[in-house]
């Protein structure tokens, strides 16, 4: 079975999706988009992914083309028509097709593009052992908290990772952490699990939120607060958060071991509680 994507409107095999060349994604990267986890073809936080696309949308002054019921509806869709039990559900809007020209267009129509893969979450071994990081300067713009298609910047970054024999770039904005290329970050200072706040510079990662809610709800220290370069590159352990990559210890960080150089005691607790929650909210849709 070939992969069936849903572009404005119809459901399609992917070779046969095809957009205009004046679509102003193309263009401008003008648009926004999500990625939302699937684990045995239940959406995972949908409504906080919709949330986000809204806010995304917000932010672009783009009116939200699609209701949360029909979002929903058609990412079930989407994840019924695809193989594979867990999927990873791409949704992008973008401001649509118009003569080239930066302000707004009149009258153009958002194009909807939605599509869906296997889902690749951590190997074991990288659970494990960890992964490698390294530092980079944040010079990608003041919006992002925008889920911007326009990802020039996070994809140069994580290109430099990639070059180094690296899974993500840890980014720095004038002394302090920001996120990663694409992943929130959290380090663990004196035992205490420390995260930046959500703010213009970073993404509000839903799976950010995840790890929050289980730090609270097992009354595992932690602080929202701005971590300095220092206090980072001093830390007992670094962990990574995305949709994808779920939660991963870093315990190389620009060719340095992180504490002990394999996974720390807090992401040791952290890890199965994390895949305890997803079960848990999994077993509740069914
Ligand atoms: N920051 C950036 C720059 C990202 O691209 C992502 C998502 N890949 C995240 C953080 C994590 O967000 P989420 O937990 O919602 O996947």
């Amino acid at each position: 079975m070939s992969e069936v994507v849903y572009l404005n409107g119809e459901f399609m095999p992917l070779e046969n999706a095809r957009v205009p060349v004046l679509d102003r994604g193309f263009i401008f990267g003008d648009g926004v988009y999500e990625v939302i986890p699937v684990y045995s073809r239940n959406p995972f936080r949908l409504a906080e992914h919709l949330c986000r696309l809204q806010s995304s949308l917000d932010s672009i002054r783009l009116a939200n083309p699609l209701t949360d019921a029909e979002w929903a509806k058609l990412t079930r869709e989407i994840v019924a028509r695809n193989e594979g039990d867990d999927q990873s559900v791409y949704l992008q809007v973008t401001r649509g097709a118009a003569m080239r020209d930066h302000a707004f267009p009149k009258g153009a129509k958002p194009t909807i593009f939605v599509m869906a893969s296997p889902l690749s979450t951590p190997s074991r071994d990288q659970v494990e052992n960890g992964v490698s990081a390294i530092s980079a300067t944040d010079f990608r713009w003041h919006r992002c908290d925008v889920k911007s298609i326009a990802l020039l910047g996070n994809c140069l970054l994580r290109q430099m990772a990639q070059d180094a024999g690296c899974v993500e770039a840890i980014l720095f904005r004038d002394g302090y952490l920001t996120e990663a290329s694409a992943s929130n970050v959290f380090i663990v200072c004196r035992g205490v699990a420390i995260t930046p706040p959500k703010s213009h510079l970073v993404l509000p990662g839903i799976t950010y939120d995840v790890v929050l809610e289980i730090l609270a709800a097992n009354t595992m220290p932690h602080e929202i607060r701005e971590v300095s370069e220092q206090d980072a590159r001093a830390a007992e352990e670094i962990w990574i958060t995305s949709s994808t990559k779920e939660v991963l210890a870093v315990t190389t960080f620009d060719g340095k071991p992180v504490g002990g150089g394999k996974p720390g005691t807090v992401f040791r607790r952290i890890h199965p509680l994390y895949q305890e929650f997803k079960r848990k909210v999994m077993r509740q849709a069914a």
